[in-house]
C-alpha cells in the first residue's frame, strides 16, 4: 500500500544512491590517500510533497482520504525519521551494475541494503604518460559488490577496481572504508599518477622535484613540498644557466643570471621564479608547513613554463 511514508523512504534511497555515487567520484577524482568524503543524504521535502499530490498515479485511500493535506508535514516528518533509521540500518553495496531498485508502486520492495552504482571517473593514468583518462568500474575477482569486509555496525571496507578505458593495461583497485556517511581512500594497488603540465614535460627537474612535491603535499607533507618545489626551480636555473651543483652561489644569483636570459618583454608580463624560489627559501628557514604557498608556488612555476613556450629564452642557453 502506497502510504508517505513509503514514498519518502522510496525518495530517501533514491537519494541517498545518487548521493553515494557522485561522493565516490568526487572522493576517487579529487581526494588522496586517508582523505574523505561525506555523502550527504537528505531528502528534498518539496519533491515528497508533490509524488504525494500525484494522488491519482501514486496515492491509495489511506493517502487521499485518512491523511488530509494540512497535515502531510506531520507524517512526512514521521516518514523522514523513519528513513534515517533505515537507512542507517542498512549495508552498503556498490555494483558496477547496481540493481534495479524497483518501482515505487511495486509491493515487493525491500530495503535491506543500499545499492550504490560505482560512477565513471576520470583520473590521470600512469600508463598513459601520466594524463587524465576516462576509467570504468570493473568487477574484482570475486566481489560482485565491492563489499570487502563487515567492520562493525556502519563500519564497511569495499574494493574498488577501475580500468583505464584508453590504454586497458591494469585497473587500480581503491580501498575504501565506510563509517556512518564518511567513506576515506585508505589504500590503492598502485600509487597514484602525477599529471605533468604540458610545458612542464621535458623539463628534467619537473619529472623529479615536481612530481614528487605533489606526492608531499597530498599526502600531508607539506614542508618536504616546498623544498621539492625550490629544489625544482634551483635544478633549473644551475642546469640554464650551466652551473655545477657543487658551485655555492645564492639563490638570489641564480635568479639574477636567469633573468638575464629571458625575453625583455618577459618580467614586465609573467613571474620569473625569483621571488618564488624567495617566498619557499623563507618558508623553509622558518619550518612553515604553509599550505597557500604551496599553491601559489606550484600556480607560478606552471604558469612561468607556459609562458616561456610563447616567449622563450635563447637557443644557446639550453632549455
Ligand atoms: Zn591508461
Amino acid at each position: 500500500m502506497m502510504t508517505i511514508r513509503s514514498i519518502v523512504l522510496y525518495k530517501a534511497f533514491e537519494k541517498a544512491r545518487s548521493s553515494a555515487s557522485a561522493s565516490v567520484q568526487t572522493l576517487l577524482e579529487h581526494k588522496h590517500l586517508y582523505q574523505s568524503v561525506e555523502v550527504n543524504i537528505s531528502v528534498d521535502r518539496e519533491e515528497v510533497k508533490n509524488l504525494v499530490d500525484m494522488g491519482d498515479e501514486y496515492a491509495t485511500e489511506d493517502l487521499l482520504f485518512v491523511v488530509p493535506r494540512g497535515q502531510y508535514d506531520k507524517y512526512i516528518d514521521a516518514g523522514l525519521d523513519h528513513s534515517r533509521e533505515t537507512l542507517e540500518a542498512v549495508p552498503w553495496r556498490f555494483w558496477i551494475d547496481q540493481p534495479d531498485p524497483g518501482d515505487i508502486n511495486s509491493a515487493s520492495l525491500e530495503y535491506k541494503f543500499l545499492d550504490i552504482q560505482l560512477p565513471y571517473i576520470k583520473v590521470a593514468c600512469d600508463f598513459c604518460d601520466d594524463t587524465v583518462q576516462p576509467h570504468n568500474p570493473v568487477q574484482v575477482n570475486g566481489l560482485k559488490d565491492g563489499v570487502a569486509a563487515e567492520l562493525g555496525s556502519q563500519k564497511q571496507l569495499f574494493f574498488f577496481s577501475y580500468l583505464c578505458q584508453s590504454c586497458k593495461r591494469e585497473s587500480v583497485i581503491y580501498v575504501v572504508r565506510r563509517e556512518g556517511k564518511r567513506l576515506t581512500i585508505v589504500g590503492r594497488s598502485r600509487f597514484e599518477s602525477v599529471p605533468i603540465p604540458k610545458a612542464m614535460k621535458k623539463l628534467p627537474e619537473a619529472r623529479r622535484f615536481y612530481r614528487n612535491a605533489i606526492i608531499a603535499f597530498n599526502t600531508g607533507r607539506t614542508l618536504a613540498s616546498l623544498f621539492y618545489l625550490r629544489t625544482l626551480i634551483e635544478q633549473y636555473f644551475r642546469r640554464v644557466i650551466a652551473v655545477d651543483n657543487d658551485e655555492r652561489i645564492s639563490g638570489e644569483d641564480l635568479a639574477k643570471s636567469y633573468r638575464k636570459l629571458l625575453d625583455k618583454e618577459f618580467p614586465m608580463k609573467f613571474d620569473t621564479l625569483g621571488n618564488t624560489y624567495d617566498s619557499l627559501s623563507d618558508a623553509l628557514h622558518a619550518a612553515c608547513d604553509d599550505e597557500e604557498l604551496y599553491t601559489s608556488a606550484r600556480a607560478n612555476i606552471e604558469k612561468h613554463f607556459e609562458a616561456l613556450a610563447r616567449l622563450p629564452i635563447s637557443q644557446a642557453a639550453g632549455a
